[in-house]
């Protein structure tokens, strides 16, 4: 750590290691006459996370913002068709929904997890709704067998958000394959990157498959039929003019999206591949940080704690805790007395219902009453990320231990030391 850096216990902006394995994977793809564009470390990418997620396809892509453009692209949504989503994500989850001439309708999340809660999906539902959009918060999967029920009774596609989820596992299964649709981000600050900036769509149907591979390599997503125009003044076209992607044979009668190129280049591939290869260890570091947090908070009755459940792996991109009213234990106060020693606070996030552009399409508080209280009164977020030295992690516990003891002191909250 650099004597510049202002925190002792930085904010992920780094959420993976990167070291030897990554240089090497880089060197040889640099050093080899191979394209850098759309080859086989991408092939090779895309085919390993599918089995490690266990999603029928996966396509890499060059975030996970793109990702979900793409992803919420596919539910061909019309106008006045409805989608239920979590207020409690990173705005990317539900950005593109702000073109399109839909209506959204925030759930609430649990008050415990953050994670969309069931019920308040259930209560949502109506004749027009389409889609239900979700994140597993901080790497804690949602509660995916009765929001999954909900959704196949009522015909709906869910997409879930698992840019938090890379490494989680939920009863067996692996988020990415527990809906219609999976979106993962390889942004510096998640569990792996691809050199910075990079992302990946699971998905289930083979034709959605078929069709995102065209659109992410500058093929139309498009119907077209064999036409008799012959244009360019010729009566014959030799056969390799032929193709459904030009028009000397075919016209187009539907365009779903003109295409884009939306595709993750060699080197961030083979990078990606090398992360993918230390993901258990990532996760673990992350667990054992984690665990030694919880270790710490435990003492402190007006400490809430997200609950480990059985047969669920969190992740732990993010480590979460609720302080409770009452007892001096002003939540503000916490973040602040952190923050000044030395620990960089970031809460995450600020409820997409009440961002401006939200409330500019009639979004109001009051919508997500559950998401807003823990939001403005009781969540708190502190690093986790592996890339923390032993001391690091010290001090963040010693931190931790310290100020919650300095605003519960001469309070009966206090327990005993
Ligand atoms: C990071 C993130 C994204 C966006 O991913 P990028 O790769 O940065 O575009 C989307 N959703 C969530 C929940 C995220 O944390």
């Amino acid at each position: 750590m650099s004597s510049a850096e202002p925190y002792l216990v930085p904010y992920p902006s780094r959420g993976s290691l990167l070291g030897e394995p990554e240089l090497d994977a880089l060197s040889t793809v640099v050093r080899s006459q191979a394209p850098l564009s759309a080859g086989g470390y991408r092939a090779e990418f895309d085919d390993r996370f599918r089995e490690l997620v266990g999603s029928r396809h996966a396509l890499s892509v060059t975030s996970g913002t793109v990702a979900l453009e793409l992803a919420i692209g596919l539910l061909g949504l019309n106008h006045g068709d409805e989608v239920i989503a979590t207020p409690q994500t990173y705005k990317a989850t539900i950005q593109p929904l702000l073109d399109l001439p839909v209506t959204v309708r925030f759930c609430d999340v649990d008050e415990n997890t953050l994670n969309a809660d069931p019920a308040s999906i259930e209560a949502l539902i109506g004749p027009r709704t389409r889609a239900i959009l979700l994140v597993h918060y901080g790497g804690l999967p949602a509660d995916m067998d009765p929001i999954m029920r909900i959704a196949r009774q009522h015909g709906i596609k869910v997409i879930e958000d698992c840019a938090h989820a890379l490494g989680s596992v939920y009863h067996g299964r692996r988020p990415g394959a527990l809906a219609d649709i999976g979106c993962f981000s390889f942004h510096s600050s998640k569990n792996i990157t691809t050199l910075g900036e990079g992302g990946m769509i699971t998905v289930a149907s083979d034709e959605w498959a078929e069709r995102l591979e065209r659109i992410r390599s500058n093929d139309s997503d498009a119907v077209y039929v064999p036409s008799a125009q012959r244009i360019g003044g010729r009566d014959e076209a030799p056969a390799w003019m032929l193709h459904p992607g030009n028009s000397y044979s075919h016209s187009c009668v539907e365009l779903r999206h003109p295409g884009t190129n939306a595709t993750l280049s060699e080197p961030s591939a083979a990078v990606g591949i090398a992360q993918l290869r230390r993901l258990d260890s990532l996760v673990l570091r992350r667990r054992e940080i984690a665990g030694r947090i919880t270790d710490v908070l435990t003492k402190f009755p007006f400490v809430r704690l997200v609950p480990e459940r059985p047969g669920v792996v969190n992740a732990y991109h993010l480590y979460t805790f609720f302080v409770e009213p009452g007892a001096g234990a002003d939540r503000d106060a916490i973040v602040e007395r952190l923050s000044r020693s030395g620990v960089e606070m970031q809460l995450r996030y600020f409820p997409l219902h009440l961002l401006p552009e939200w409330q500019a399409r009639g979004h109001r508080q009051g919508e997500s009453p559950v998401a807003e209280q823990l939001w403005f009164t009781r969540q708190i977020n502190v690093p986790c990320q592996p890339s923390l030295s032993d001391r690091q992690v010290g001090h963040l516990l010693e931190a931790l231990e310290a100020v919650l003891t300095e605003v519960s002191t001469g309070t009966a909250a206090l327990a005993a030391p």
